[in-house]
């Protein structure tokens, strides 16, 4: 088995219910009277001129080079709490969900331990992360057909993984990544409102920009860039104010409204 890592993969803001579909951000509306937000959201990401292929290439290798590891924060320590930790995170903080499965996976660390611990076990657990009723149940019913259908492993395959209960195609990405080291990016909202607001990957819902993200990211660099990316969308490219000003990769980025000075305290 690996050694624990962490996942950065969850998005509170944008992140369904569990045992929805994951995140699809509406496509901007338009309204006459709402106001923009000052760099747009992960619903309404302002959108920046498509960068170029080499462009694009360049612009993910800066991120890479100044963070050469990426670390990652959701705590786990097998596929299966990796799944667990992930159908979680939904809605949630990583820092709290960490809390959660920091009491849960010690009791229950295999799926016949969850299914065992019952979904009020669960929840007594998960009580303070978001939904955490349907989370409870969605992780005793995955936990049942892993039991059932795939002899308690968790499959690498994206199909059986969709077929669990609370889990879509992001965390299906998550766990193909982080688990299996498949290539697949999984588009939360950092990585949606990055794509679309530096023009490295412009797309109206998270499955374009997750295409788009896959043709233009260097083959080599695949593995890990969903990793940068939301990292860098967490800390520097922020939703409401980027930080450009510390961007590493400013001059690669097409944005139209960069931040250069950080605001006067
Ligand atoms: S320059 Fe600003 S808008 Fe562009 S990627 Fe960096 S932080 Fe984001």
């Amino acid at each position: 088995m690996k050694p624990p890592r962490k996942s950065t993969l969850k998005s509170p803001a944008a992140l369904p219910p569990a045992g929805m579909p994951d995140p699809v951000p509406a496509a901007p509306k338009r309204s006459r009277v709402a106001k923009k937000p000052l760099h747009g959201t992960a619903e309404a990401p302002r959108r920046a001129r498509r960068m170029n292929a080499q462009q694009a290439a360049a612009f993910v290798r800066a991120l890479a080079a100044a963070n050469p590891a990426p670390e990652t924060e959701l705590d786990f320590s097998s596929p299966y709490t990796l799944l667990v930790a992930v159908a979680l995170s939904a809605q949630a903080t990583d820092v709290s969900v960490n809390k959660a499965t920091a009491t849960l996976f010690p009791a229950a660390d295999t799926p016949e331990k969850m299914v065992a611990l019952g979904e009020e076990g669960v929840a007594g657990h998960i009580r303070r992360i978001g939904l955490w009723k349907s989370k409870a149940k969605n992780v005793v019913a995955l936990s049942r057909l892993l039991i059932e259908r795939h002899a308690s492993e968790v499959p690498a395959d994206r199909a059986a993984l969709e077929a669990l209960p609370g889990v879509g195609r992001k965390t299906a990405n998550v766990v193909l990544n982080v688990a299996f080291g498949e290539e697949a990016m999984a588009v939360d909202t950092h990585i949606f409102r990055l794509g679309n607001r530096t023009g490295l990957a412009p797309g109206r819902t998270p499955r374009a920009v997750e295409d788009a993200l896959m043709q233009r990211v260097p083959a080599e660099l695949l593995r890990d860039a969903h990793h940068w990316l939301i990292l860098h969308g967490r800390y520097i490219c922020k939703a409401r104010a980027p930080e450009c000003w510390h961007c590493v990769a400013r001059e690669l980025c097409n944005y139209g409204d960069k931040v250069l000075w950080p605001p006067a305290r």
